[in-house]
Order: C-alpha cells, then sequence, then structure tokens
C-alpha cells in the first residue's frame, strides 16, 4: 500500500492535489493516506512528486488488495493478462469482426478518478445482467476473472470491499435483448456508490443508421455516437 516515511515528510504538502482519489491530506504537519480510498494507482509513489522521497510503495501487495493496484496502475501487469481496462475485444471489433449484423457488444464503465468503485458495485450490476436469458458475460475482462459463478454473476466475496480507479463489465447480446438489458441496468443504477457509464457497440447498417440508438434514446439514455479505428499494427 501506498505508505509515507513520517520521518522523511516535511509537511509541504506538494502530494496533496497529485491523489485522483483525494487520499492524501495533511495530519499534524505530516501526509497522511487514507488508505480505504487509496487505489494503489502508484501515481504518488512512481512519480518523484516528493522532494523528500518521503512517499513509497511495498514491493507487492497481498491478496486482495493487489487487485487496487492490477485495476488503476497501468504499470501493473493484470493476472488475467487483459491490457488496459477490458475492451480489447470491443475495440478490436473491425480486426475480429466478432460483433456481427444482429449482435450488440454492451459495457458498463463503473467509477473514474475522483469518485473510484468498489467491486460490489460491479457485482450488482453482474447479478443484475446474469439475471436475462442469454446474456453472455466476455470472458476476456479483468472483472469477469473475479466472478465466481457466470449463472448468477455472484463476484468472489473476498474481492467486494476492494476499491480501484474503475472496472469494466461486458456483454455481448442479441439486439432483441437491449430494451431489458437497458431497463435491467436502470433498475441497478440508483444503488451504485459510483459513477457509470454505458458504451454500445454496433454495426452501422448500409444507409447510414444504427437502429439500436432508437431502443436507446427511447429509454432516455442520452447517446455520444463515438468512432474508432484500429489500423491494425498488430498483424503486419
Ligand atoms: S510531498 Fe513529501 S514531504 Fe511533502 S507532504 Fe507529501 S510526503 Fe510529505
Ligand atoms: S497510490 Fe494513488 S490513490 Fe493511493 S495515495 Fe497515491 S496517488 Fe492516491
Amino acid at each position: 500500500m501506498a505508505l509515507v516515511h513520517s520521518e522523511l515528510c516535511v509537511g509541504c504538502g506538494k502530494c496533496v492535489p497529485y491523489c485522483p482519489m483525494g487520499a492524501i491530506s495533511l495530519s499534524g504537519g505530516v501526509a497522511s493516506i487514507d488508505q480505504d480510498e487509496c487505489v494503489e494507482c502508484g501515481l504518488c509513489t512512481e512519480n518523484a512528486i516528493c522532494p523528500k522521497k518521503a512517499l513509497y510503495a511495498p514491493e507487492s501487495f497481498p491478496w486482495p488488495r493487489v487487485l487496487r493496484s492490477e485495476f488503476s496502475n497501468p504499470h501493473c501487469p493484470h493476472r488475467t493478462g487483459v491490457t488496459g481496462r477490458g475492451t480489447e475485444e470491443m475495440k478490436t471489433n473491425d480486426v475480429t469482426g466478432r460483433y456481427r449484423f444482429g449482435k450488440l457488444g454492451f459495457a458498463v464503465e463503473l467509477g473514474r478518478p475522483g469518485t473510484g468503485a468498489r467491486f460490489r458495485d460491479m457485482e450488482k450490476v453482474t447479478m443484475a445482467l446474469a439475471k436475462i436469458p442469454g446474456v453472455h458475460f466476455e470472458e476476456k475482462n479483468p472483472v469477469y476473472a473475479l466472478i465466481e459463478d457466470p449463472h448468477s454473476g455472484k463476484m468472489r466475496d473476498d474481492v467486494l470491499d476492494e476499491k480501484v480507479l474503475s472496472g469494466i463489465v461486458e456483454i455481448m447480446i442479441d439486439e432483441a435483448q437491449l430494451p431489458d438489458v437497458l431497463q435491467a441496468l436502470k433498475q441497478v443504477e440508483p444503488t451504485l456508490d459510483t459513477v457509470c457509464s454505458v458504451d454500445l457497440i454496433s454495426r452501422v447498417q448500409a444507409d447510414g443508421s444504427i437502429p439500436a440508438l432508437d431502443v436507446v434514446r427511447k429509454l432516455g439514455y442520452y447517446v455520444s455516437p463515438n468512432c474508432k479505428t484500429n489500423l491494425g499494427f498488430g498483424h503486419l
């Protein structure tokens, strides 16, 4: 866990604004880190912010705290081997062609710098989505690795209190399932103790239309269309 050598700290406060979780404060003239809020992003310990080198991290983290680092620090390798935050499959659709007409990629992003997200909230989403017949969780996803029962969406009990900067729950669905999925998410949203946004991945029809967008708008979601082109350098 990110720690402070209190005998080295001079209480200059330089480190305080760098923490994306607001976990660092000054107490009694020295820096103090709220360990429950710290997501082990490594920003304060890896970037020479402290003029006295008073901030440090242990060589390794115990389970399950290590998950904070794996989900929040881009320098920390993840046990699943999935790079990024888990949308690799969705972002490479134009290379893999996985999302065909009639299929949709659906992702729920929980947490952001400033709020973070606990796996307890991610479990609320996975359990709500798992109740919909035919929903299939994407397996190349760091959150999926913590689900102990894909049929119920139940995650491991020992990870639920861990907090990370953000996590993404991903599923693939038939287009016809979209209203049920959005309704399930609407019901669970008020119970979440964090922010969330929804990503929808769809092929565009030959006439340029995206039928799924009408469904999303009818259910009151604000739509922000995005397009991404992968050059596929990995295949050269
Ligand atoms: S930057 Fe270093 S010396 Fe200054 S308050 Fe933070 S830990 Fe202490
Ligand atoms: S490791 Fe990240 S979250 Fe933890 S105290 Fe440092 S900057 Fe804040």
